[in-house]
């Protein structure tokens, strides 16, 4: 495969120790990784080349949290809840209703639309829950759409007890955990549990865990949205890779957070999708945590595939800066997959990049809601937009 020189960087910003930011830079793709990262002048010789323009490149986003795996709309709920009706977890029911119903093709098609409306905004990598089938046949449907298009695929099966489940939700849990955990397993990387009230309680949720630990997946937690709970404090203790949401934390919450390996993976778009609180970032940031932000792109609480939107959220409302933000977005989520070769621009390194028109990542929160994506490549292959 041929190499390629991106050349008249304005501004580089790798999230690598090298070279943390670089004006006047260059970088070598070469077999869709990063073969060379440096000053323009020295960049050595590719079999092409291409310009930038003085453009402002940083890492492709890492989306690690979605639910892209789904039928149907949930509009009329939004609306109704922006009348004032409250959010609740029952309301994953209706999509499950529209999911079941849905076809192979359909819920692959709708999810690769997504992807694409994802890479298009810069989103290279984009990890896919399970969740809207919750009976053996539907959440194994939903892994094979959800393993079509990513690797970083995560069976979700205790979303939410389905209706036919709902007054034997431990039989429910034994389901999850037996028949429809070995279906979905091996088009799985990932496990994860909705523990929050109207989901799961903590017993359920370990069990959850240490089943899907036992079948080879590792671990992630809902955890903390609707309410103070045990998600964050399981979630470490059993070393989950993340715990999502984090929005209503104690003191004993962040500390169990900055004293392990977890990622607090914060999703501002599904806070404002429900009109809820934030999640206090700045408290867990002074507090050592490690932060992701995601965009939980789902049709009930948050349906956008937009992590420039995320972004902005986080700076103007959950006070990180435009650095921490755009960190979260890329480094932050590349390690709540526990994984180094993506969200960084490093010799190594997949080459997921994004071109923005701007000359700095600080407009991604300055002008909110434009469309300064100018390209992004994926495993070193362009798309221009
Ligand atoms: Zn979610």
């Amino acid at each position: 495969m041929a190499s390629t020189a991106l050349t008249g960087i304005g501004l580089l910003v790798t999230h690598d120790a090298e070279y943390a930011e670089l004006h006047d830079a260059a970088l070598v793709i070469d077999d869709g990784l990063i073969a060379w990262v440096g000053p323009a002048a020295q960049v050595p010789d590719a079999d092409a080349a291409s310009d930038l323009d003085g453009r402002c490149v940083i890492p492709g986003f890492v989306d690690s949290h979605t639910h892209l795996v789904f039928a149907g709309d949930r509009s009329a709920e939004f609306e109704a809840r922006m009348a004032g009706q409250p959010y609740t977890a029952g309301g994953i029911r209706s999509t499950v209703v529209a999911t079941r119903a849905a076809s192979d093709q359909q819920l692959t098609a709708h999810a690769g639309a997504l992807l694409a409306e994802m890479l298009a905004a810069g989103t290279t990598t984009t990890e896919i829950k399970t969740g809207y089938g919750l009976s053996t046949v539907d959440e194994q449907r939903s892994a094979q759409a959800a393993h079509r298009l990513s690797d970083e695929v995560t069976f979700l099966g205790a979303h939410v007890v389905p209706a036919e489940y709902a007054e034997r939700p431990d039989e429910y849990v034994d389901l999850v955990t037996g028949p429809m955990l070995a279906a979905c397993a091996p088009y799985c990387r990932w496990i994860d549990v909705f523990c929050d009230a109207g989901a799961f309680d903590a017993d359920q949720a370990r069990t959850v865990l240490q089943a899907g630990r036992a079948a080879g997946l590792g671990l992630r937690v809902h955890a903390n949205q609707l309410g103070p709970g045990p998600g964050v404090q399981l979630a470490v203790e059993l070393d989950a890779a993340s715990a999502d949401h984090c929005t209503h934390l104690s003191d004993a919450d962040v500390e169990a957070l900055a004293g392990s390996r977890t990622v607090a993976t914060l999703l501002p778009a599904a806070d404002f999708s429900t009109r809820s609180p934030y999640p206090d970032a700045r408290r867990l940031l002074d507090a050592g945590v490690s932060v992701a932000l995601a965009t939980d792109c789902n049709p009930g609480t948050a349906y956008t595939s937009s992590m420039p939107f995320c972004i902005a959220l986080a700076v103007r409302e959950m006070r990180m800066t435009p650095a921490e933000a755009v960190w979260a977005g890329t480094a932050g989520g590349a390690r709540a997959l526990r994984r180094d070769d993506i969200g960084v621009i490093k010799v190594g390194a997949r080459a997921d990049l994004v071109a923005l028109d701007a000359p700095t990542p600080v407009h991604l929160a300055y002008r909110p809601g434009v469309p300064l994506i100018a390209a992004t490549w994926k495993e070193g292959q362009p798309l221009t937009v």
